[in-house]
């Protein structure tokens, strides 16, 4: 469903007409050798599209004004081979609405010591040609990110790479719909938030429906449709006796597979890119939708519970970040502690929606009875994640603005078996510890809900925080509570004063 090489970064090289045509020729052909070799990387998920070099400021405006309006086009990497003079950037960088990269590289690696010349010197002036640049992305105060180091570098090329994947992510924000199925968990605070701020800054739009528009998509779906879809169930899980064909509670699953087709079809239709539910409002459902939000979240969509639309949209952006990748993304939330303090743990769950590309086995199809809500049994699959280095994510609406909030922790194998637990659960170790971990994202006011995910790096996230201009706090081995309550006072400042009236 996410498919990253159908975006494109324009490769935008500055120049001037001082040079005359031959050099310029030669700054266009070495222009478009670095793109194609960039387009190449296999670290590089998206396209490179070189363009023309620009050498003046109508030439550059227009630049933006074209990839304001490309379908596709997540963003720049821009450079300058030689001097430009940087006043003529002055129109086109503020009438840009994507984000840039300023990559701060030359067409050689070495200096030709031995061949070396004044053409070479006037042809090869980055380090000096970049500097100009930066000097006038820094006066207009514009966010992006530089990289630095020869362009076939493999680590520059990795770096590139993260960026056009959080720059992905940022694009199908500013374009993307979520569904809301009936509104927030009553009373609950850290997931409600401004929604208008959040079309205004974050892009996406949030869109409430009754859960009656959903029923009546589900009550669509035929005996047909239903039965194809046990078919993949048996196919791809271990399906306990009771709902299998012929089983006692087969009924159930039969429900649960006319939720999955039903929420399928609404948000294909709506070409929605997330959606959320709620225990509370599930009128005309026979049972609260586990197994379809567990499927839809493997095909890429985000998602959240009780109504968390903040957190529905943080599975999807890591979704888009880390599309391609191994490793998994899932809805989360921090359920219950182990505190001893030689080995102390969190256990991630959720009443029923985790999504299956964090487990580490085959799925087991099960049902069990929920506690709350007040219907059926809901049919769910249950696994453990599987071990490994992640990072927790979430957004929290603080009155003024967003702060994103990212903690690294590593999964690990739960300490022993839990055969009774009903629920697919992750079992993490926070970094540097527990006490500081949960301190600090307390302190921060992070929410209970985040999007758990294993591709995903701290790097991209900090470029997409920075790409909606939104504050980001991380949560790592080397946090120091003081530093970190000191930051959060700092950051309340800058924000307030970044963001003017
Ligand atoms: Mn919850």
């Amino acid at each position: 469903m996410i498919e990253l090489r159908r975006n494109e970064v324009w490769f935008v090289t500055g120049s001037q007409q001082l040079y005359g045509p031959d050099v310029l020729e030669r700054v266009a052909r070495d222009s478009a050798t670095m793109a194609a070799a960039l387009d190449a990387a296999p670290a590089i998920p998206v396209r490179v599209v070189v363009k023309p070099v620009l050498t003046d400021a109508e030439g550059i405006l227009a630049l933006a004004h074209a990839a304001n309006s490309a379908p596709g086009c997540v963003g720049l990497i821009v450079w300058m081979h030689t001097f430009s003079p940087a006043k003529m950037w002055i129109a086109g960088l503020e009438a840009l609405q994507l984000p840039f990269l300023h990559l701060h590289t030359q067409f050689n690696e070495g200096i030709p010591w031995a061949g070396i010349d004044m053409d070479f010197m006037n042809l090869n002036q980055a380090a000096h040609g970049d500097r100009e640049f930066g000097f006038i992305a820094a006066r207009l105060r514009l966010e992006r990110q530089v990289v630095v180091g020869h362009w076939s570098d493999p680590e520059v090329q990795d770096r590139i790479g993260a960026w056009t994947r959080a720059a992905s992510a940022k694009d199908d924000w500013r374009h993307g719909r979520i569904a809301r199925f009936g509104e927030n968990m009553r009373h609950v605070a850290v997931t409600d938030g401004d929604k208008i701020e959040a079309e205004r800054r974050l892009g996406y739009t949030v869109e409430g429906y009754g859960v009656g528009d959903l029923v009546a998509i589900v009550n669509e779906a035929t005996d047909g449709e239903v039965d194809d879809l046990i078919a993949t169930y048996l196919d791809e899980y271990d399906v306990v006796p009771e709902l299998r064909p012929g089983g006692d509670r087969a009924m159930s699953l039969r429900d649960g597979a006319r939720i999955e087709i039903g929420l399928r079809r609404f948000l294909d239709t709506g070409r929605f890119i997330a959606f959320t539910t709620t225990f509370e409002d599930l009128h005309g459902l026979t049972q609260l939708p586990g197994l379809g939000p567990q499927r839809l979240m493997r095909d890429g969509y985000g998602f959240g519970a009780e109504g968390d639309w903040k957190t529905a949209s943080m599975v999807r952006a890591m979704k888009v970040m880390t599309a391609g990748l191994p490793g998994g993304v899932s809805f989360m939330e921090d359920y219950t502690y182990h505190l001893d303090p030689a080995c102390d743990l969190i256990l991630g769950a959720h009443m029923l929606e985790v999504c299956e590309t964090v487990s580490e086995e085959r799925p087991r199809l099960e049902i069990h009875p929920l506690a709350i809500g007040g219907k059926a049994d809901p049919v769910r699959l249950v696994f453990d994640a599987h071990p490994g280095a992640a990072i927790a994510a979430c957004i929290t609406d603080m009155g003024q603005r967003f702060r994103m909030i990212a903690t690294v922790v590593d999964v690990v194998a739960p300490l022993e078996p839990l055969p009774n637990l009903p629920v697919a659960r992750a079992v993490w170790r926070p970094r540097p510890n527990l006490k500081v971990n949960a301190a600090a994202w307390i302190l921060a006011g992070g929410s209970h809900h985040t999007s758990l995910g294993y591709a995903v790096t701290v790097e991209q996230l900090a470029d997409f925080a920075a790409m909606s201009r939104v504050e980001i706090v991380v949560i790592d081995g080397t946090t120091q509570l003081d530093a970190f309550r000191d930051r959060l006072r700092w950051n309340d400042l800058y924000h307030l004063l970044a963001r003017g009236l």
